[in-house]
């Protein structure tokens, strides 16, 4: 893993790569970016220049046994932690601590999901760091760095990965995967720029209909087809889905598509036209909400669900009445098959 091999993110490349060959890169760094968004790649490819005793211009030979040996995943100075389990464990870190100390080459140590740790492994990391033995260098990566200890992150350089631009994703995928442009441009607008979750739907079989099922019923809660009764069997049905938080992800899609669309770029589908932008808002408010009640609590799903489609379906098809579009009902309205 090289940078040359990486996509996008020129302002990250050019900062890592000024600091490895001018020698101020920190012996702690921090990469953070959401869940998806490559950081394990980053860091491997971080890793390998530190280590590649030939490194020409901030990028690994690929060719050295140094290289080499952490490609077949057995370079004797590279250290990699992450979770067991839920979490990091202090006998983790102490079975290669005595690693860190012998004096030969640079190492490296990568904490992939650092928020895991514990507090005794932060306590015993951070001693690490308050007096880091020459020459070893952490690579902490996190998607939640609040979540690790204050004095660890003001010790690390940070940077952040932004997502990718739709088309990086696009070309990302149709390099690595057999797939049409077609396919691959709709995974990467799903994926939000993030390539580890366009990867991770792109080997979904599923994906396609969870987001044609998502789409009939941002249609027909925004049309207002569907009675209060149907609307309940929708959330009964959903409420026993594994891929419950996913599927309201691709629901909120539908109407960012129709916010992009009002606010004057180009959209997709002629039933949001008419929709408000605030109402809009609100729908894509109200599903969030719902998504991070059901991560974060015991809630029950059926019940949130029957309140918050009501309550999209009345915002919604409130502000298509008041301009005349919500009056006539569609032809052929989609129903739920699946109930
Ligand atoms: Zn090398």
């Amino acid at each position: 893993m090289s940078f040359k091999s990486l996509v996008g993110r020129h302002e990250l490349r050019s900062l890592l790569l000024r600091a490895i060959t001018c020698g101020k890169l920190s012996h702690a760094v921090l990469l953070t970016g959401p869940s998806g968004s490559g950081k394990k790649s980053w860091g491997q490819a971080l890793s390998m220049a530190i280590l590649c005793p030939y490194c020409d211009n901030g990028e690994p030979c690929m060719k050295c046994f140094s290289c080499c040996s952490y490609l077949n995943g057995n370079n004797p100075d590279y250290f990699g932690l992450a979770p067991d389990g839920r979490n990091i464990k202090i006998e983790q870190i102490r079975s290669i601590r005595q690693g860190f100390y012998l004096q030969s080459s640079k190492k490296v140590c990568m904490v992939d999901q650092a928020e895991a740790m514990t507090a005794e492994t932060s306590s015993s990391l951070l001693k690490i760091l308050e007096d880091p033995p020459p020459d070893l260098y952490f690579i902490l990566l996190a998607s939640q760095p609040h979540l690790l200890f204050d004095t660890i992150v003001s010790r690390c350089q940070r940077y952040i990965l932004k997502p990718l631009a739709c088309s990086e994703v696009t070309g990302l995928l149709m390099a690595n995967k057999d797939m049409s442009a077609e396919k691959a441009a709709l995974i990467a607008r799903i994926s939000g720029g993030l390539p580890g979750y366009a990867f991770e739907l792109s080997e979904d079989d599923y994906f396609e209909r969870r987001f044609e099922e998502a789409k009939t019923l941002a249609y027909n809660l925004a049309t207002g087809c569907d009675s209060v009764f149907q609307l309940l069997s929708w959330a009964r049905y959903l409420s026993e889905r594994e891929d419950l938080t996913n599927f309201l992800e691709f629901l909120c899609m539908s109407y960012r598509d129709g916010l992009i669309q009002t606010l004057g770029s180009e959209g997709s589908a002629a039933w949001l036209k008419d929709i408000d932008s605030a109402s809009l808002e609100d729908s894509i408010m109200l599903i969030n909400n719902a998504i991070h009640e059901i991560n974060a609590t015991n809630i029950n799903r059926r019940l949130l669900l029957e309140k918050m489609l009501i309550l999209l379906q009345r915002r919604l098809t409130k502000c298509q009445k008041s301009s005349g579009f919500g009056l006539n009902r569609p032809e052929k309205p989609t129903t739920l098959t699946q109930v």
